[in-house]
Order: structure tokens, then C-alpha cells, then sequence
């Protein structure tokens, strides 16, 4: 199943949605994010190809259940979307399942992982408390407007890899197109807002007293992930937590893509892939996004060119 991009425009977005990933933006100037695959509330991925045109996903995961997703769920459990970081994002953290529970009305927590694609020179990424801040020093902080200097920066390169669990304090910086992966989740506590105003001329609101209930205080700096070596000499683990895994494929090659009784979702990061599938007329292209059953036979994918896939799944056996 492919998937009609699901547009969010924020006062950081730009352009590199459509200028370098091809998304078929409008008129509009701040595209920040494109949902790729997403039930979330009445955001909601809509199928684009095949005789399942113009359902959307929380109606597909509503019908078929074990036979799409490999298990039951009331909701789709991941959220895949690319981010055009023209501007800072705030400074934010998000909560645990358990914590997000409590909300009103409940959500998911939101675990989540990114990796690089373009980044401008001196691009910044803000990923976790510097040892040594406690919850009143970072307040502290957070009130004199300088809680961006508590947190670890790194330096982020094309195809690197962070890995956020829930409670990570985090922001991404100027200058850079990622690829993000995290729970079905949409709650995000802004924490700092690098002192600026919205499109309305109001400072964007803070949510500090939950920022810091659900702000990690053990966990410390955020290093880039390493990439770990799988028993196929063309995918690469980036992560696995017991929220989702995600794997990334090099290849220039056709592979077997066996059913192990998964929903995988893959997304195209450079080069291209043909799947062959009736259902897969076209070769999949730099920033597109495919969605595949869990109930299936086996797939041919074929890179037509030197292609990087990022391939995202649940933990776990079948
Ligand atoms: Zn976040």
C-alpha cells in the first residue's frame, strides 16, 4: 500500500519536502513535515494505489487487524514522517506510555529515532540533559530563558542515526531533512522556544510544568547511534528498542523479501527500488514510502540504482 503524503506546515518548515524528496507540495512556504504512514485521531495516512484507494489506514487496520499489522491493535502502533527543519525546532520532550496514558484525552508516549539526510554546515542537534542538571537546575534554566545550554548538542552528519526514548530532552536545528520514526503518538511538551514568536506574534505556548514531570533526569547525553552488522551483508540495525525496530538497507541489487509475519514499512532515502508486485506499477523514489502486510508472500525488491531504504517494523517474533 503507498500512501497520499499527509502535510504539516509550521512556522519551521520550508521547501526540501518537494525540492529534494519530490513531495507534491502546494503554494505554501513552511512545509515542515510530511506524514507518510500515520492513524492517529483524524490524522490519517489515505491509500493511494490499488483497489483500497481512498480508505484510510485507521479503517484498513480496523478491518483486516492480524492480517495487516501481524497482531491486533485498535490503532495503527507507528508514525513515519519526513521533517524540513528550515528554523529550530523547540526545545521539547516527550512522555512514556505510562504518563501519556494520564493525558486527556489518553495517547501513546512517543519513543522516536531519526536519521539524517541533508544537513547544512554547523546544523545542530540537541539530544539529552548534560550530566549534572537535576530537575531545579534545568527549571532554573528553563525561567532564564537559557535551557538550550543544558542540553548535549551533537553535530550531525548525512546518515546519521539518534535514537529519542520518551523523557529525552531534544530539539532538532536548522539545516536539516530527516527521516523520522516513532510511536503513533502526537503529544510533544515544549520546553523552550528560543525566545521567538509565532506567525500570529505571540510567543508559541510552554508546557514546562509536564516538560519536566516527564523529562528523563537519569539518562544524560545522547551519542549517534551505531550502526550494527545483521546477517544480511546489505542491512544495517540502527535501532531496536521495544517500540520499533529500523533497519537500513544499502544495496544496488534484487533481494527476497520473506514474510516473517511483520507489517514493514520501508521508505526510500536515496536511489530507487522496484517491488514486484501487481500492485507496484512504479519504481519507489527518493522519499517514497511503501506499507507491507503482515500476510503476504514472499516479495521481489529490486534496487535499480545504489538505493538506501530504511525498512521499520515491530520487536519481537512473529
Ligand atoms: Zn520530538
Amino acid at each position: 500500500m503507498q500512501f497520499r503524503p499527509h502535510f504539516k506546515e509550521y512556522m519551521w518548515g520550508g521547501r526540501k519536502l518537494g525540492d529534494v524528496l519530490g513531495k507534491p507540495l502546494g503554494n505554501g512556504t513552511s512545509y515542515a513535515e510530511s506524514w507518510e504512514v500515520v492513524d492517529h485521531g483524524e490524522d490519517q495516512s489515505v491509500v493511494d494505489n490499488g483497489p483500497l484507494a481512498g480508505r484510510t489506514l485507521h479503517s484498513l487496520v480496523e478491518e483486516f487487524g492480524q492480517p495487516l499489522l501481524g497482531s491486533t491493535a485498535s490503532q495503527f502502533p507507528l508514525l513515519l514522517k519526513y521533517l524540513d527543519a528550515q528554523q529550530n525546532l523547540s526545545l521539547q520532550v516527550h512522555p512514556d506510555d505510562d504518563h501519556a496514558a494520564m493525558l486527556t484525552p489518553p495517547d501513546r508516549g512517543k519513543t522516536e529515532a531519526w536519521v539524517v539526510l541533508h544537513a547544512d554546515p554547523n546544523s545542530v542537534i540537541y539530544a539529552g540533559l548534560k550530566r549534572g542538571f537535576d530537575r531545579a537546575a534545568f527549571d532554573r534554566e528553563l525561567q532564564r530563558g537559557t535551557g538550550h545550554l543544558c542540553v548535549h548538542q551533537i553535530h550531525p552528519e548525512v546518515g546519521d542515526c539518534i535514537f529519542i526514548p520518551a523523557g529525552v530532552v531534544h530539539a532538532i536545528g536548522a539545516g536539516l531533512l530527516i527521516a523520522e520514526i516513532q510511536q503513533a503518538s502526537n503529544t510533544t511538551f515544549r520546553l523552550f522556544d528560543w525566545n521567538r514568536v509565532g506567525a500570529d506574534g505571540q510567543p508559541r505556548p510552554l508546557h514546562l510544568e509536564q516538560g519536566l514531570m516527564v523529562t528523563d533526569y537519569g539518562r544524560g547525553p545522547v551519542e549517534k547511534q551505531v550502526a550494527h552488522p545483521t546477517d544480511r551483508d546489505h542491512v544495517e540495525r540502527l535501532v531496536v528498542c521495544n517500540k520499533f525496530v529500523l533497519d537500513r538497507w544499502t544495496t544496488s541489487f534484487s533481494h527476497d523479501f520473506p514474510c516473517d509475519g511483520r507489517f514493514h514499512m520501508l521508505t526510500v532515502v536515496q536511489g530507487a527500488v522496484r517491488i514486484e508486485h501487481p500492485l507496484m506499477s512504479d519504481p519507489l523514489g527518493r522519499g517514497s514510502t511503501v506499507l507491507i502486510p503482515a500476510e503476504r508472500e514472499t516479495l521481489a525488491l529490486d534496487a535499480i540504482e545504489p538505493t538506501i531504504m530504511l525498512d521499520m517494523y515491530l520487536p519481537g517474533g512473529p
